[in-house]
């Protein structure tokens, strides 16, 4: 294995379903909805299969689909980014954040990571030959240090990149700390990278697009997932919203990276993207349900529970409980309980910041819910 992804390991979403399966738990630990998708997009990707649009498309994207995503950008945000030379289709969000890393680091730039980060963006930023700055959320409000934020701008910073609504945490970020970003990317003429995934799981507060901040749309590139917003996740669908400039760099690597993906589930999600406003208004309220009913259920088994402002994960403090030790916790947990989660400090680079909380996914049924906190109640 190269030096590069030496240190790694296996993700912990890997091992925990692992675990799952293993002694068949239930599975509130890897953020994957256990139910479908819309059955309109569902019925568009057969109908792409059976009229013939099987082979490698268009690099960037279909067209009807970079025009889809650009107005699905207007319609929500109020951002306009033209469908032929700003926005590029990828194979999940995943994909992107690698491609743009890998498209616009040199070997030994800086890019600066919230911890906990999602777990990818340190292996893409050490793949692009770049070096992770950190700046710490930290539980119970997740919210970090503005002088530790303004000490990890140095003249090597090329890019920070800003996950909100945050996973694992479920913060939503505040417009007076993006803002803060805003100001020290213009600054330090720093890009930002917005990974904005759960950007219609907002159950608290409001979801606030760094790139609508003055001096902002020019240096940001905005990421997000159709996987996520239409529940598709093994579709892998992923998109890019940058300026002409950025986005030709960025095709620049994606074109070899994946060069495109999944033709006939691009033709389907531009039914996603250009679903009714009642498709997105139903999946908040669902999901705001969802997550009531975890949160009310693990208070009751006696966590601390972080309720989250967005997402579709909790947070809990696992020490009203008697444990210290996250992992030790989530290890046990599949087989002793028959509930699998995951342990936060996996996505902290010192894992004492988080060792006390675990991370619960809520993109599942209410019966599966329903059975996993009935599971849980064992723990009391
Ligand atoms: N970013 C965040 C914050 C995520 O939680 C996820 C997946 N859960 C991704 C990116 C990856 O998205 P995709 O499945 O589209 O690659
Ligand atoms: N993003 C999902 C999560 O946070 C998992 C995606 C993956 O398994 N890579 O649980």
């Amino acid at each position: 294995l190269a030096s590069r992804l030496q240190g790694f390991g296996t993700t912990i979403f890997a091992e925990m379903t692992g675990l799952a399966i293993e002694h068949g738990a239930v599975n509130l630990g890897q953020g994957f909805p256990d139910f479908e998708g819309p059955d309109f997009i569902k019925q568009a990707a057969i109908e792409a299969l059976s009229s013939g649009h099987n082979q490698y498309c268009r690099t960037q994207g279909i067209p009807e689909l970079n025009r889809a995503i650009a107005e699905h950008q207007q319609r929500f945000w109020a951002l306009d980014y033209d469908p032929d030379t700003e926005v590029t289709v990828y194979a999940g969000a995943t994909e992107a954040i690698y491609a743009t890393l890998a498209a616009l680091c040199e070997v030994g730039d800086e890019v600066i990571l919230f911890e906990p980060y999602y777990d990818s963006y340190r292996a893409s930023v050490a793949m692009a030959g770049a070096h992770e700055k950190l700046v710490t959320l930290r539980g119970p409000d997740f919210s970090f240090d503005p002088e530790q934020l303004r000490a990890a701008f140095t003249p090597k910073t090329r890019a920070i990149l800003v996950n909100t609504p945050h996973n694992p945490s479920g913060k939503v970020y505040s417009r007076v700390e993006l803002e803060l970003i805003a100001q020290l990317c213009r600054e330090h003429d720093v890009l930002a990278i917005t990974d904005e995934v759960y950007e219609h799981l907002v159950f608290e507060g409001e979801h606030i697009p760094l790139a609508g901040l003055p001096g902002m749309r020019e240096r940001t590139v905005v990421i997000s997932s159709a996987g996520k917003t239409f529940s598709f996740t093994g579709w892998k669908i992923g998109h890019s919203c940058a300026p002409a400039p950025i986005t030709r760099a960025l095709r620049s690597a994606h074109q070899f990276i994946t060069f495109c993906n999944g033709t006939p589930f691009q033709h389907a999600m531009v039914h996603g993207y250009r679903a009714p406003d009642a498709y997105f208004e139903q999946f908040e309220a669902e999901y705001r349900a969802r997550r009531d009913k975890l949160c009310e259920g693990l208070a009751d088994v006696g966590f601390e529970v972080l309720t989250p402002a967005g997402t579709y994960f909790a947070q809990t403090d696992i020490r009203p409980l008697g444990w210290d030790d996250d992992f030790e916790f989530c290890r046990m947990l599949p087989e002793k309980i028959g509930v699998a989660a995951i342990p936060t400090s996996a996505f902290y680079s010192q894992r004492e910041a988080g060792k006390h909380l675990v991370r619960w996914a809520f993109c599942k049924t209410d019966a599966v819910l329903d059975e996993g906190l009935a599971r849980l109640q064992k723990l009391r």
